[in-house]
């Protein structure tokens, strides 16, 4: 490297690239490594510009794996530079970089589409009031926190059935989650598995036993219905079975561990992990986005084994990044989970364990990545399919970075920022200038 060393910006485009990692790169691994000891202590130095402190802080605080595509936009927006003549030999000057139109058009698109966005909201905080959700459990809160996500992820205002499953699904899982975690029955345990089980959609082939499980079966009701109907304007076909059969197979996985907690129970890490990728109750958040995002999505294709298998990855990932964050909390309410299973098999400490099960989400996020980029070309499932599983992943390293609650306030302006505050070019004026 040279003289390169002293030039901040080289290495700070070679740890950016150093970052897109697949499985077994162990000279990228070193090359990410050193660069981001040099970034560090070239900030703390404060020899660097203003501007490349910026970029630096951006790239060791919101790393490629946890940063989400909007949340990239508004930075790029905000800090593009519009004095960006660059002086070489002579003075050279670009009429695309550094343009004020430009810099207007991306301002006036973001606005436009957190306009859109912000509709969508009030819409679905109107569904949570119809369907007798609002009181629920943090549910408002949530909803809140279940859309940004959506829509950090599908921006284009093209996409809001997409948005909007993916809000809804993944409302529901969170509080059904808590249903089967915490403070549901198992009476009603069975009872709302046994419902879906016995699918009628012209309404319930079994008795509710309470209120609880009836307001869950209806909003459940409600959105797999309308997930349905859109994804056929999509698709020219009828996908109820799939979804419904997804939302089984979360209901059994979350009534098993319900009885393992239940019966004091403890399964094997890998029982616990076969049961766990699925009970993380991604599959029917991602998996019926996929019918609304462009591409025709054969039957065999949704339910093939490529699919399962970036799934099953990207659930993973999720699984332990939430066990090494919620770990101290479950083992207070008495739930295990995988840091908790993997020191009763002979690891002594709880930070031995998070740092071993680190090491298994890494190599799972690089695995995720080889797939979802397919350099050989021989995936069966369409690039944006493919994509969304990435996305879905950086949404979870990013909400389980610090801490396992909604209650981070870092994580309340990250939300405001994509989907309540517009991008104000005056206020940009004033600072930039
Ligand atoms: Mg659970």
């Amino acid at each position: 490297m040279e003289g390169y060393l002293k030039d901040e910006m080289a290495v700070l485009e070679l740890h950016k690239a150093s970052n897109v990692l697949y499985p077994n790169e162990s000279i990228l691994v070193h090359q990410q490594s050193w660069t981001n000891e040099f970034l560090m202590k070239s900030m703390e130095s404060s020899r660097a510009s203003e501007s490349i402190s910026t970029q630096v802080d951006d790239v060791l605080n919101y790393p490629f794996k946890g940063d989400l595509d909007r949340l990239a936009h508004r930075r790029n927006i905000e800090q593009y530079c519009t004095d960006n003549t660059r002086t070489l030999k002579s003075s050279f000057r670009c009429s695309s970089f550094g343009s004020e139109d430009l810099l207007k058009l991306a301002a006036a698109d973001f606005n436009f589409c957190q306009s859109v966005h912000q509709k969508e909201l009030n819409q679905l905080m109107s569904w949570l009031k119809e369907y007798k959700l609002e009181d629920m459990r943090l549910a408002k809160v949530k909803m809140g926190y279940c859309y940004f996500s959506a829509a950090a992820t599908y921006y284009d205002p093209e996409l809001s059935d997409a948005r909007i499953s993916w809000a809804k699904h993944s409302l529901l899982t969170s509080l059904i989650d808590d249903f089967y975690d915490i403070f549901g029955t198992a009476e009603e345990h069975l009872n709302l598995l046994e419902l879906f089980e016995r699918w009628d959609v012209n309404g319930p082939r079994a008795e509710f036993c309470t209120e609880e499980v009836k307001t869950f079966y209806w909003a459940l009701h409600s959105a797999i219905c309308e997930t349905v109907e859109n994804a056929f304007a999509w698709q020219g076909r009828n996908v109820m079975d799939h979804v419904v059969e997804l939302w089984v197979d979360v209901l059994r996985t979350m009534l098993e561990e319900a009885e393992w907690s239940r019966t004091n129970t403890l399964p094997t890490l890998d029982e616990y992990m076969r049961n766990g990728y699925i009970s993380f109750a991604l599959g029917p958040i991602v998996l019926p986005s996929l019918y609304m995002v462009g591409p025709q999505l054969p039957d065999e294709v949704a339910k093939g084994p490529e699919v399962h298998h970036l799934f099953k990855v990207m659930s993973t990932c999720g699984r332990l990044l939430n066990d090494c964050r919620s770990f101290q909390r479950e083992a207070e309410e008495g739930i295990s989970n995988a840091v908790s299973l993997r020191m009763s098999q002979g690891i002594d400490t709880a930070e031995e364990a998070i740092e071993e099960i680190k090491g298994l989400i890494d190599e799972q996020t690089k695995e995720l990545l080889r797939m979802v980029l397919d350099e050989r070309n021989t995936s069966a499932v369409p690039k944006e399919c493919r994509e969304l599983f990435w996305k879905m992943n950086k949404v979870l390293h990013m909400v389980y970075k610090k801490e396992d609650t909604y209650n981070s306030t870092k994580l309340v302006q990250i939300a405001e920022s994509v989907i309540k505050e517009p991008i104000s070019l005056s206020v940009m004026d004033s600072r930039v200038i």
